[in-house]
């Protein structure tokens, strides 16, 4: 099959991989640098043209959009569902995943365990909405941010005010979250593929900082899940519509809590922790599941 990874960097380590093993399972693969395509938007023939070239012929596409790409990336991916391609996570459901604060309503529709968590737009009740999560230690994050940037703990009542109203001051959005003191400073990652945890490793956070981010200098070891945190990683891919998912979860006391579900995980610390061939089961999802016209721009059911 002709498979082509929508990545911005051939070198990078997951692209890198993910090349390696379609090729070693007899697929043509090509790394294709989404911001560089351009689309024809017809709904008779619809195509992506890159380098010059229309891309046809495609049985299956991998999306790693960054998440400073959200837009043109996931037009690119919709273009290909456009053309009847498979991809391994679709437009939509990424989407959706780039929300926090969507992908905990979408969670939260689904019954799927969340950490307490508050939205305002507004800073006429900051007490009031530290109040819904039980008063100070509590941590606030910025809806957009990732690798631990723009995740703050405010220890006090009055820290976590000023912080809130300097950031709505600066109108950025942000979610008011409970400070799960017990996971202490450590996350689960658990990797879903097509239904499946095929890998997952505990993160742990270095000294003196409680967020265990592998970016924030964070240390990752194979772990092995309970049943019921498998079953809410699998639910919670599930329910963002998302067929490759990394899901982080924190262990707390009232059980596994998600944090946030990832549509173009990295590959690097998950293969170096479990030793498993995370890029091997993707293409093998992709081979049980890329069928012309199997794509479908909606939730599944
Ligand atoms: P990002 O998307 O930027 O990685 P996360 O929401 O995953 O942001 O948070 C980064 C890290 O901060 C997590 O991996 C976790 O270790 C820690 N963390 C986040 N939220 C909480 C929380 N509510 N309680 C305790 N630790 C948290």
């Amino acid at each position: 099959m002709k498979i082509a990874i929508l990545s911005q960097k051939a070198s990078l380590y997951s692209t890198t991989r993910l090349k390696e093993a379609g090729q070693q399972r007899g697929h043509e693969m090509h790394v294709v640098h989404y911001l560089r395509c351009y689309m024809n938007i017809t709904s008779h023939h619809p195509t992506v043209v890159y380098g010059g070239h229309e891309l046809a012929g495609f049985g299956a596409v991998i999306p790693r959009i960054g998440a400073s790409h959200t837009f043109y990336g996931t037009a690119v991916v919709r273009q290909f569902e456009m053309m009847g391609v498979f991809s391994i996570n679709e437009s939509q459901a990424i989407a959706r995943s780039r929300d926090k604060l969507r992908c905990l309503q979408l969670l939260a529709r689904k019954g799927i365990g969340l950490p307490v968590t508050a939205f305002a737009h507004s800073t006429r009740d900051v007490p009031g909405l530290i109040d819904i999560v039980r008063g100070a230690p509590l941590v606030i994050k910025l809806l957009e941010g990732t690798q631990g940037i723009g995740v703050i703990l405010a220890d006090t009542r009055a820290s976590a005010e000023s912080v809130i109203e300097a950031f709505r001051g600066l109108d950025a959005n942000i979610l008011v979250q409970e400070f799960i003191r017990e996971a202490a400073g450590s996350d689960i990652r658990a990797f879903v593929v097509g239904g499946k945890v095929v890998a997952s490793m505990r993160r742990v956070a270095p000294a003196g900082e409680f967020r265990s981010n592998l970016h924030r200098g964070g240390t990752a070891e194979a772990v092995k899940l309970t049943p019921e945190e498998r079953s809410t990683a699998i639910r919670a891919a599930k329910a963002m519509g998302l067929g490759v998912a990394g899901v982080d979860i924190l262990r707390s006391n009232h059980g596994p809590v998600v944090m946030e579900v990832n549509s173009s995980p990295g590959l690097e610390g998950i293969e170096a922790a479990t030793s498993v061939d995370v890029a091997g089961r993707i293409i093998e999802f992709i081979e049980t599941h890329a069928a012309p016209g199997r794509t479908h721009d909606r939730i599944r059911a």
